[in-house]
C-alpha cells in the first residue's frame, strides 16, 4: 500500500532526477506528481514516479522517472471502441532504459526480471536508450522496461492516455487501480 510516507519518499527522490536532467516543473506539477505502485508493494523493483503535462483526446505527454532498476511492468494499450490504442515514443532525458518490446528475441532478460516475477515478463526485444534516443511503440504492443543503476528520466509523447483499459502481463495488476504509462 502506498503511504503518505512512502509517496512523500519517492516523490523526493524522482524529484532529485528531474533536477539532475534538468527538467524544470512548477509547484502545481510537483503537487501532483505520481507515484505507481501498482498496488504491488514493492517500489524498489515495480514502480515508477510521473509528472502528466498534458492529456487530451488528441495528445499526451509525461515525465517519466524511474529510480535506479525500477522497472515499469509489462503491458500494451488496446483499440477502445473501434479507436486505436496509445502510440507512444519514449525519449531518454537522463540515465539509460532498457526497454523490451514485442519482436525478435535479441537479449536474455533473466537478469533484468525483477527477483519473484518470472513470467509477468515475455519481450525479449531489447532497445537500449541513451540520452537523446528515442524509440516509438505502436498502438497495441507489448511492453516494458527499467532503468539501469544510474536512474533515468524519461520523456513521454503520445496520443491520448486511457490507463483503465491497458492491458497487464501480470494479472495481479488492476489498471482501473492505478496509473500506467
Ligand atoms: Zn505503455
Amino acid at each position: 500500500m502506498l503511504t503518505k510516507e512512502l509517496y512523500n519518499q519517492y516523490k523526493n527522490e524522482a524529484l532529485k532526477y528531474l533536477e539532475k536532467a534538468h527538467i524544470a516543473v512548477t509547484d502545481e506539477e510537483i503537487e501532483k506528481l505520481e507515484v505507481a505502485e501498482y498496488e504491488l508493494g514493492c517500489l524498489d523493483k515495480i514502480g515508477l514516479e510521473l509528472v502528466v503535462y498534458v492529456n487530451t483526446e488528441k495528445c499526451c505527454a509525461k515525465e517519466l522517472v524511474l529510480l535506479p532498476n525500477q522497472t515499469c511492468p509489462e503491458h500494451r494499450h488496446p483499440s477502445v471502441d473501434g479507436k486505436d490504442g496509445k502510440e507512444e515514443t519514449f525519449r531518454c532525458r537522463y540515465g539509460k532504459v532498457y526497454l523490451y518490446v514485442e519482436g525478435e528475441k535479441n537479449c536474455d532478460i533473466s537478469d533484468k526480471i525483477p527477483e519473484g516475477f518470472d513470467g509477468c515478463f515475455t519481450c525479449a526485444h531489447e532497445v537500449v536508450l541513451n540520452p537523446g534516443e528515442q524509440y516509438t511503440i505502436m498502438p497495441n504492443t507489448l511492453h516494458w522496461f527499467k532503468a539501469g543503476d544510474e536512474g533515468a528520466v524519461v520523456s513521454e509523447f503520445s496520443t491520448k492516455s486511457m490507463d483503465e483499459f491497458d492491458i497487464y502481463t501480470d494479472k495481479r495488476i488492476d489498471p482501473a487501480g492505478k496509473r500506467n504509462i
